[in-house]
């Protein structure tokens, strides 16, 4: 494919941030795949793998899964056809140390990440979605204790990384409130003003 986009992205935000459903919306707008660390490990869960085992217990405490073992699952997919002209990452990295595998994985191909969206929601908002999320797909991990688990880990781990993306310049803060297409909009004008746009090849 001549002209492929080649948008390297990662969504970032709390639990209940909308960060999966704008993903999935952001890279069929620019014609790459989404690739959900979550859907991937609930993935294995429910075809019960070798990683899915692995994760199960894991990922219904609300715990993370270790690095190496993420890390691995992450740079497999990357390495698959379809990332090759550019992909959007959700959920991953969610830690420095991942955010130090992701680099060494993309710097040994000659490639960085080109930007970074931080979707920013209200606590409060983000546990009512998470709620009305709990009851509408009955995830494991939306129960009550473990909902305040995720946030606290986010809060304690995954913040700190939106500070090394900042200092490199690539970060968009986007305000999570509102439509969905209205959000969508948002997103696609920030990736747009870096000139990040589906390309007429995608
Ligand atoms: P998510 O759908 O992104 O909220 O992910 C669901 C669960 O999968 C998390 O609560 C973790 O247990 C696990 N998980 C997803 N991504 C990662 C990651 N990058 N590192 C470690 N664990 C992860």
């Amino acid at each position: 494919m001549t002209n492929a986009p080649q948008a390297r992205l990662l969504i970032v935000g709390p639990q209940g941030s909308g960060k999966g459903t704008q993903g999935v919306r952001i890279a069929e707008a620019l014609g790459i795949p989404a690739i959900s660390t979550g859907d991937v490990f609930r993935g294995a869960v429910a075809a019960g793998t070798e990683l899915g085992v692995k994760v199960k217990t894991i990922i219904e405490a609300g715990d993370l899964v270790p690095d190496e073992l993420t890390s691995a699952v992450v740079r497999e997919r990357l390495s698959q056809e379809d990332a090759a002209g550019g992909f959007l990452l959700d959920g991953y990295p969610r830690n420095l140390g991942q955010v130090g595998d992701l680099d060494a994985f993309l710097g040994g191909r000659g490639e960085s990440l080109d930007a970074v969206i931080e979707l920013t929601v209200p606590r409060d908002e983000s546990i009512s979605r998470l709620a009305l999320r709990a009851k509408e797909q009955g995830r494991t991990d939306d129960t009550e204790e473990v909902i305040a688990n995720r946030l606290a880990i986010y809060e304690r781990e995954t913040a700190p990384i939106l500070d090394v993306y900042r200092e490199r310049g690539i970060v968009d803060e986007i305000d999570g409130v509102g439509s969905l297409d209205e959000i969508t909009a948002r997103i696609v004008e920030a990736l747009r003003a870096r000139g990040l746009e589906r390309s007429a090849a995608a």
